[in-house]
C-alpha cells in the first residue's frame, strides 16, 4: 500500500459498516481517480458468525471490490468503543499517517452503542490530530507507542482533514445530501456480500440474522428511497453541520417543483 496521502477516510466501528452506510461513495470517488481509505476501529470477534479472522479476509475482498486501497481495523474491543483518550489516540495516529482531506464518520445517534462513540471519537481525534504539540505515538503506552511505530514508520507531523461529513444511512435523520450511486449500486451489494461468514445463508445466528433476499430487498430500497430523495435512481445520505455555499444559483441540483 503506497503511503501518499488520502483524498477521503472513512471511518466507522465494525468491519461493513462503511460498505452499507457509504460503500457506493466510496466507490464513485475511487473510479473518479481520488485516494479512498477506510479504518474500521474493531475487529470483529464478538459476532455471532464466524471469527475475527474471517473477518478480516472478508474486509480485505470488500476493499478490493470498492477501489479502496487503503484499508486497517484498530484493535478496540467489539462491543466495547469507548471514547477514551487512548483510544482517541490511537485514532489521530491514523489521521496523521493517512493526511485524508476529507473525513467520513458514523452519525452521532443510533441504535448501537459502538456507532455513536464512533462519531464522537472520530470527530475528537481529528481535533487531536492537528494539535502541534501532540505526538499521539509517544502518548500512547510504550507497548502501543512501539506496535504504532512498528506499523506506521511513524511519528508524523501535525493533520486536520478540511471536511467531515456523518454518514447518516443507519439513523432516520433528513441528510443535508445524496451521492448518487445508481453505477456503483451493484458493487456496493457485492461488497456487503463479501462478508460471506456475515450475509450467506446458514444456520448460525438464524433468528438474528435476514435471509439473503431480505438484505437484498433492504439494501437496494434504502439506496432507492434516498435516490427518490435526489430526484435519480440510487443513492446515500450524508449530513455536513457546515452550511452549503453556492456560487451559482443555476447550478443547484434537485428539482423544486
Ligand atoms: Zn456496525
Amino acid at each position: 500500500m503506497s503511503s501518499a496521502p488520502l483524498d477521503i477516510l472513512a471511518i466507522a466501528a465494525h468491519r461493513d459498516d462503511v460498505e452499507q452506510t457509504c460503500g457506493g461513495t466510496l466507490l464513485k470517488s475511487a473510479q473518479r481517480g481520488q485516494r479512498t481509505g477506510i479504518l474500521d476501529l474493531t475487529q470483529g470477534e464478538m459476532g455471532t458468525r464466524g471469527t475475527a479472522e474471517d473477518r478480516a479476509r472478508e474486509a480485505a475482498d470488500a476493499a478490493k471490490i470498492l477501489g479502496v486501497g487503503w484499508r486497517r481495523a484498530l484493535d478496540i474491543p467489539d462491543g466495547r468503543v469507548e471514547n477514551t483518550w487512548e483510544n482517541r489516540l490511537k485514532v489521530a495516529a491514523v489521521i496523521r499517517e493517512t493526511r485524508p482531506r476529507m473525513v467520513i464518520l458514523p452519525y452521532w445517534k443510533g441504535r448501537h452503542p459502538d456507532h455513536y462513540t464512533c462519531s464522537v471519537l472520530g470527530y475528537e481525534a481529528c481535533f487531536l490530530a492537528g494539535l502541534a504539540k501532540l505526538d499521539p505515538a509517544a502518548a500512547l503506552s510504550s507497548q502501543q507507542s512501539e506496535l504504532s511505530k512498528e506499523r506506521t514508520g511513524g511519528p508524523f507531523s501535525p493533520h486536520r482533514p478540511f471536511k467531515i461529513i456523518y454518514a447518516t444511512l443507519y439513523y432516520d435523520v433528513r441528510p443535508s445530501f445524496v451521492v448518487e450511486i445508481s453505477e456503483q449500486f451493484e458493487k456496493k451489494f457485492a461488497s456487503i456480500l463479501a462478508y460471506k461468514s456475515q450475509f450467506c445463508d446458514q444456520e448460525a445466528g438464524k433468528d438474528l440474522f435476514p435471509a439473503q433476499v431480505e438484505i437484498r430487498a433492504r439494501v437496494e430500497s434504502m439506496a432507492r428511497y434516498y435516490g427518490m430523495l435526489g430526484g435519480v435512481a440510487h443513492a446515500e445520505p450524508f449530513l455536513q453541520k457546515e452550511v452549503g455555499l453556492v456560487e451559482d444559483l443555476l447550478a443547484i441540483p434537485v428539482k423544486s417543483i
